[in-house]
């Protein structure tokens, strides 16, 4: 902090520095004192910014990702990017040491035009309560690539919001962790890939999971939540949230509270519908979760016109809005994190 006192010789020039620096040094622990008390979900949450979720995506869904396609050199640079994150936040791998990849072989990704191993990305944190009580974020980190001409699909909306989201989220959580506010149950940030070829990244971490499936609390999926449905164009203050009651009413609950008390987001459950034709409750990773009976809840903004092109672009995106939404998702999971009971899958 500067000092911005100049002062000419005075007799009174010692007592008006002794005071000075009193005064300094009682307001700065004073002020260490309130940010160990006072810190909220509130303030942790208003870390996510619209700022530094632009800069993220600006990388992650740049041409030299080239498309992120399951297996390639793009998804490669991908699964490092994240990889460095999570090192520079000093948020652990729950696989120990340097390793935050869960490796998916070559020969379980059956659908893939070229055979090659690839990756889901794990970090963690672990919960000051009931550690062993896991509360699963996910977004996948894989898309289609290029295309015939050497066109690059970026998938800014799909699934580069859902990717940086989690890592805002996890910078948020991190933060409290480090002021001694850590969440009760634990973390676990899964990176998924394989998701455009048919879910793989998701259903191999459920059939080969770090932390047993029974001690998984939920799974909250961003898939998709930087662009606006065309049919909210008048109206585009919204979220699209699916499944949230299909296993657990407590959830859907829990989900409603937060909304309510912390977002001004209209929450929209037009394709929470079962007869919706969309299905989009078993065309995205948490369905993996779902089928194993854990509660999910999956983030979306609907598909709009540049869905699967090469015009998915993060120039494309209404920040401020991903930034609301991101908000919402991380109150939510901080909730179900720190609340006294566990959520149960109670319509089982
Ligand atoms: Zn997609």
């Amino acid at each position: 902090m500067h000092y911005p006192l100049k002062l000419t010789y005075n007799p009174m020039k010692y007592y008006i520095i002794a005071m000075l620096v009193f005064t300094s040094v009682a307001s700065s622990s004073a002020q260490k004192a309130a940010i160990q008390k006072q810190n909220t979900v509130e303030d942790y949450a208003a870390t996510i910014t619209s700022k530094e979720l632009k800069e993220m995506l600006y990388i992650y869904a740049g041409d030299d990702m080239r498309g992120r396609m399951t297996g390639s050199k793009g998804q490669k640079l991908a699964v490092n990017y994240l990889k460095d994150f999570y090192i520079a936040q000093g948020i652990k791998s729950p696989l120990g040491g340097d390793n935050y990849f869960q490796k998916v072989p070559a020969e379980y990704l059956t659908r893939l035009k070229e055979p090659a191993d690839s990756e889901n990305v794990v970090a963690f944190i672990q919960g000051s309560e009931f550690p062993e009580e896991i509360i699963v974020l996910s977004a996948h980190l894989d898309h289609v690539g290029v295309d015939d001409k050497g066109n690059v699909f970026n998938g800014a909306d799909d699934d580069g919001s859902g990717t940086v989201a989690m890592l805002e989220m996890a910078e948020a959580f991190q933060r409290a962790v480090k002021e001694g506010n850590g969440p009760k149950r634990s973390i676990l940030f899964l990176h998924v890939t394989g998701e455009e070829i048919g879910l793989y990244g998701s259903r191999y971490y459920t059939e080969n999971p770090i932390f047993p499936l029974a001690n998984t609390v939920c799974n909250l999926n961003t898939d998709m939540i930087g662009r606006i449905d065309p049919d909210k164009a008048d109206t585009p203050n919204y979220i699209y949230l699916i499944g949230s009651d299909k296993l657990s009413q407590e959830l859907h609950d829990v989900s409603a509270q937060v909304a309510k008390t912390y977002s001004d987001l209209e929450i929209d459950y037009t394709y929470n519908d079962e007869n919706d034709p969309n299905r989009f409750y078993y065309r995205s990773d948490h369905y993996n979760f779902a089928k194993n009976n854990i509660p999910v809840i999956f983030y979306f903004n609907g598909v709009h016109e540049d869905y699967h092109k090469i015009s998915d672009t993060p120039d494309k995106i209404a920040y401020d809005l991903m930034e609301k939404r991101t908000k919402l998702i991380f109150h939510t999971a901080w909730e179900i994190a720190n609340r006294e009971k566990r959520i149960t899958a109670d319509k089982l």
